[in-house]
């Protein structure tokens, strides 16, 4: 990649199709920079949860698998945004998902000073993806991401890394939801791939290997624009 770095708090943006481990690297990146993960699809289910205005209208959607209006979605990102612990350097995951999404993004970061590092690609095959989702749960207490087959924890039902039992499993991560669910990211989201290529801004990463392969490369990767 070259250009369009920043002395600002980084801005790193993770691409990739659902099931692309965008949610797994990203909490591994924030925690090896101290950056913070922001994920719209968490803040939106948080949302979906709490029965906000926002939740409401973005439930059904979630459910079928498309895409939350770029209204609702700019301006839950917004508010996280403002807040203080941001100022740090974010890793954006899922958000943005449309190339409104993209322009509204550089038009906030404008505004405080701030650009994109880089837009990572995390390049996968579609037909790996089902099997990676159906697969997927996640600690309900301390959030760490597990999977039946590729990360499935050390004794059955219990979290490695803070021991609760709160096992959770995504309402949308099923066959029928997933397909709509890549559909949407090839119709809407992929073109940000060539957007973010033309600003200068984009890194590709092969992210089809094992987890703590994916995590290296992409720890080079960061370390470098971020240097
Ligand atoms: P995720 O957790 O990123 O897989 O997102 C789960 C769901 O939330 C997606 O399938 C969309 O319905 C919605 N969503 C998350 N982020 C966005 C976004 N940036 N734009 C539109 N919808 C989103």
């Amino acid at each position: 990649m070259d250009g369009a770095t920043t002395t600002a708090a980084p801005v790193l943006i993770l691409l990739g199709p659902p099931g692309a481990g965008k949610g797994t690297q990203a909490r591994m990146l924030e925690e090896e920079f101290g950056l913070v993960q922001l994920s719209t699809g968490d803040l939106l289910r948080q949302a979906v949860a709490a029965g906000t205005d926002a939740g409401k209208a973005a439930k059904a959607v979630m459910e079928a698998g498309g895409l939350v209006s770029d209204d609702i979605v700019i301006a839950i990102l917004r508010d996280r945004l403002a807040e203080p612990d941001c100022a740090k350097g974010v890793i954006l995951d899922g958000f943005p998902r449309t190339t409104v999404q993209a322009d509204a993004l550089g038009a906030l970061l404008q505004d405080r000073g701030q650009s994109v590092n880089t837009a990572i690609s995390m390049d996968v095959d579609d037909a790996a993806m089902v099997e990676r989702i159906s697969g997927r749960f996640t600690c309900g207490t301390c959030g760490e991401g597990y999977h039946d087959t590729f990360k499935p924890t050390a004794t059955a039902g219990t979290c490695d890394k803070c021991g609760s039992s709160d096992m959770k499993r995504r309402a949308d991560d099923n066959a029928a939801t997933v397909g709509q669910r890549l559909e949407a990211y090839h119709a809407q989201t992929a073109p940000l791939i060539a957007y973010y290529e033309r600003s200068g801004a984009l890194s590709r990463i092969d992210a089809m290997g094992a987890i703590e392969e994916i995590a290296s490369n992409l720890s080079h990767l960061v370390t470098k624009v971020t240097a």
